[in-house]
C-alpha cells in the first residue's frame, strides 16, 4: 500500500468514518486536512487505466495500439521534459481521445522543493502539453505520489485536480507480465468487494530517461483488456469521477 493511501486510511479512521466510506475520504470536505484528491468513484465495475512518466517512444505507441484495438480510453500523466522531446506521441495520445494530465516537467520530489519551484514545474508542464494538443490540462499526479499541502495548493491554483490511485501495478519491479496482471486483478477484486472503482497506477515510461523498457506493462494491459471483454467492467478515464470530487 503506498504511503499516501495509508495516510488517507489513517485520516479516515481518525475521523471515525465507516470502513465503506474509506475510498471517498479524500473527496470529503473533512479531508481538507491534507487537501482534496481524486481517487475513484463508488462503482466497483469502473476501472481507470492510468499511465505515468511518458511519453516514451519504446512503449507509448505500442500501448496506444493495444488500447485502440480494445476500444478503451485511458489517462496519461506526462512528464513535460519527455513531452518536449516527443511531441508527436503526445499528439497521438490526445488525438485518440485519451486524457492527458500533468506529471511535472522533470519528476522532482516536489514535497521537498520550495513553492516557486513547485509552481514552475507545474506551470511549464501545463503550458507545454496545452501548446502541443490545444487542449486544457485538468489533472495532475504528483511525482512519487508525494502529496504535501504546498504541492496540492499549487495544483489547485492552476485549476488542476490532484489524482492519486488505489491499485498499484508495481510495474517498475521485474515481476513480468503475470506479476503485473495479478497485482491489477487482486486490486480490482478488492475494490469491487469494498464497493469502489479502481484507479490503476501503471507506467508507459520511466522518469530517469526516454526509452524505458515497459513492454511487460503493455502486454499486461492487453491481457487485462482481453480477460475483461464481455464482462461488467467499464474502462473509464479519471474525468468520469470528477462529479464526486466536486460534491
Ligand atoms: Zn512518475
Amino acid at each position: 500500500m503506498p504511503g499516501a493511501i495509508a495516510e488517507v486510511a489513517a485520516v479516515a479512521a481518525a475521523l471515525g468514518l465507516a470502513a465503506g466510506g474509506f475510498a471517498y475520504a479524500s473527496l470529503w470536505p473533512a479531508s481538507q486536512i491534507f487537501g482534496r484528491t481524486l481517487i475513484a468513484g463508488e462503482d466497483g465495475d469502473e476501472v481507470a487505466l492510468t499511465f505515468d512518466d511518458g511519453p516514451n517512444d519504446a512503449a507509448t505507441p505500442q500501448l496506444l495500439e493495444v488500447l485502440a484495438r480494445h476500444g478503451v480510453r485511458a489517462t496519461f500523466f506526462n512528464m513535460g521534459n519527455f513531452a518536449r522531446e516527443r511531441p508527436e506521441i503526445v499528439k497521438q495520445v490526445a488525438a485518440a481521445g485519451h486524457v492527458l494530465g500533468n506529471h511535472s516537467m522533470s519528476h522532482p520530489r516536489l514535497s521537498t522543493e520550495p513553492a516557486a519551484r513547485i509552481r514552475q514545474e507545474l506551470v511549464e508542464c501545463n503550458a507545454l502539453l496545452e501548446d502541443i494538443t490545444g487542449l486544457a490540462v485538468k489533472f495532475f499526479r504528483p511525482p512519487f505520489g508525494a502529496r504535501r499541502p504546498a504541492v496540492l495548493r499549487a495544483a489547485r491554483e492552476l485549476g488542476l485536480t490532484p489524482v492519486m490511485w488505489n491499485v498499484t501495478g508495481y510495474d517498475w519491479n521485474p515481476i513480468g507480465v503475470e506479476g503485473i496482471l495479478s497485482n491489477l486483478e487482486n486490486g480490482i477484486a478488492q475494490n469491487r468487494r469494498d464497493g469502489r472503482g479502481s484507479n490503476l497506477l501503471l507506467h508507459d515510461g520511466g522518469h530517469r530517461g526516454m526509452g524505458a523498457e515497459r513492454m511487460d506493462t503493455v502486454r499486461a494491459v492487453d491481457r487485462l483488456l482481453e480477460t475483461r471483454r464481455g464482462t461488467a467492467t467499464r474502462f473509464v478515464t479519471v474525468d468520469a469521477w470528477t462529479t464526486a470530487a466536486t460534491a
